[in-house]
């Protein structure tokens, strides 16, 4: 994962209530809005596919899919 604030640099963020694709994940440090849902979730299935390409080829991604329960799991257990 390499996501963070463009503001202030943290990584953890709140992700909107209703996942709506034009729903605001705000950072959940100074609050700001760091990008639309549809946004985000494309940058953070971009980061995890960085990060299994970094670990080798001998790794599988679980999913590519940000709308799988598991990443969302990942992704809110950064919040
Ligand atoms: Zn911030």
């Amino acid at each position: 994962m390499s996501y963070k604030c463009h503001e202030c640099g943290s990584p953890a963020v709140t992700l909107p209530e209703r996942l709506d694709e034009n729903a605001y994940v705000l950072c959940r440090d100074c609050l700001k809005p760091v990008a639309t849902w549809a946004v985000f979730k494309r940058t953070m299935t971009q980061a995890v596919l960085a990060d299994f390409k970094e670990a080798g080829s001998g790794s599988h991604p679980i999913s590519y899919d940000p709308m799988d329960p598991g990443l969302l799991r990942a992704v809110a257990g950064r919040v």
